[in-house]
C-alpha cells in the first residue's frame, strides 16, 4: 500500500460523496496503490450510513464509526492505527481541502521531509476565524521555533514512521507538526488552495481560540520540559524570588534608616513574591522526581539500526 488518506468526519455526510469522487479522480492520475479511511466521529447526520452506500463502487473505502463524538484528534489517532500505507495524508471532509493538492503534498515529501503540511495561503473563513488564527499561529510558530505558517491545516502528508511514533490525544492535532519536529521529523510547508465551506457548519467555536493556547502550554510542557521540568518552573521561580528578595532587602535598608514600612504594599508584594518564588522551585522539584520514576519509560526516537 502506497498511500493512505485520513479523513476525520463528524456530519458531513452532504459533503463526502463530493470529495470521494475528486479524490478517486486524482488518484486515477497517480498510479499508487491507496485506501482512504473515513472516521465518523459518532455523527448523528448518518454519514456512516451513506459510507456503507458508497461502499460498493469505492472498494478503497474504509470507515471507522464511533459509538459518540470524541473529537478531531482522537478521529485521526484511530485512522492513523490502522492506516497501511507508506505515506499517510490527512484531509478534512468539509471540501475545504483539495484533493488536487495531493501530488503536491507527495512531491514535496519526495524532496527529503518527513511531513509536509498545508499552508492555507489564501483562506476562504470568516475573519473572526482567521484573525485568530494568525495569531495562534504566529505565537506558536514563535514559541516553537518552527517556520510553519498554517499549523492547523487540515491537509498535510506524513511518512509512516512519524504517525507510528507520535500520538494524538485531546485537541493536540493543531500541533502535529511540533509533536513530529521535537522527535527530530522534517517538516516542511507548501502552500495549498483552500475553499470555502460549502455545506454543513464549522465543528470549532471561539473556544478553540483559548484552547488553543493552553494546549500550546501543554505540548511544551510534554515535549521541551517532560525530562527537565526544574529548568521551566525553577527559572519562572528563580526569578519571582530574586524579585521579591531584592524588594525586601531595600525595605530592610530603609528600616534601618529608620522609616516605618510595615503599612507599604510593595513589604506584602515582596513576601508574596518569595512564597510564589520558592513554592516554583518546589514544583519544579516535584516535577524532577516525577520525571525521574518514568526515566525508564522515556520514548526517545530511533531513525536506524544496525545490528
Ligand atoms: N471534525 C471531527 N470531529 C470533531 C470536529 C471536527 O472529526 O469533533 C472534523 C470535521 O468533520 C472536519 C474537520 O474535522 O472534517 C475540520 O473541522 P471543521 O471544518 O469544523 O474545522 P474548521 O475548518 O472550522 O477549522
Ligand atoms: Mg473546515
Amino acid at each position: 500500500m502506497d498511500l493512505s488518506i485520513v479523513i476525520p468526519a463528524y456530519n458531513e455526510r452532504e459533503s463526502l460523496p463530493v470529495l470521494l469522487q475528486e479524490i478517486c479522480q486524482v488518484m486515477q492520475g497517480l498510479n499508487l496503490a491507496f485506501e482512504v479511511i473515513v472516521v465518523d466521529d459518532g455523527s448523528s447526520d448518518g454519514t456512516f450510513e451513506l459510507l456503507e452506500q458508497l461502499k460498493p463502487q469505492m472498494p478503497w473505502l474504509r470507515a471507522i464509526s464511533f459509538r459518540r463524538n470524541y473529537g478531531k484528534s482522537a478521529a485521526l489517532s484511530e485512522g492513523f492505527k490502522i492506516a497501511r500505507g507508506a505515506v499517510v495524508i490527512t484531509m478534512d471532509a468539509d471540501l475545504q481541502d483539495d484533493p488536487k493538492e495531493i501530488p503536491n503534498l507527495l512531491k514535496k515529501l519526495d524532496e527529503g521531509y518527513d511531513l509536509v503540511s498545508g499552508w492555507k495561503k489564501r483562506r476562504h473563513d470568516p475573519l473572526n476565524k482567521v484573525i485568530p488564527s494568525r495569531i495562534f499561529n504566529f505565537v506558536t510558530a514563535r514559541v516553537t521555533g518552527i517556520p510553519l505558517h498554517d499549523f492547523n491545516c487540515g491537509l498535510k502528508a506524513y511518512r509512516r514512521d512519524v504517525i507510528k511514533s507520535i500520538h494524538v490525544y485531546g485537541e493536540l492535532h493543531r500541533f502535529l507538526p511540533v509533536l513530529a519536529q521535537w522527535q527530530g521529523f522534517r517538516v516542511g510547508e507548501i502552500p495549498v488552495r483552500h475553499r470555502p465551506r460549502k455545506y454543513g457548519r464549522t465543528k470549532f467555536g471561539v473556544s478553540r481560540f483559548f484552547n488553543g493556547f493552553f494546549d500550546l502550554i501543554t505540548v511544551l510542557f510534554i515535549t521541551r520540559y517532560k525530562t527537565s521540568p526544574l529548568h521551566i518552573f525553577g527559572m519562572f521561580g528563580l526569578l519571582s524570588f530574586l524579585l521579591g528578595f531584592t524588594t525586601e532587602l531595600y525595605l530592610t535598608i530603609l528600616w534601618f534608616m529608620g522609616h516605618s514600612i510595615r503599612n507599604r504594599p510593595l513589604f506584602f508584594l515582596g513576601i508574596l513574591l518569595i512564597i510564589v518564588g520558592v513554592q516554583f522551585i518546589v514544583f519544579g522539584l516535584i516535577g524532577e522526581m516525577i520525571s525521574a520514576g518514568f526515566a525508564e519509560k522515556t520514548e526517545y526516537s530511533i531513525k536506524k539500526k544496525l545490528d
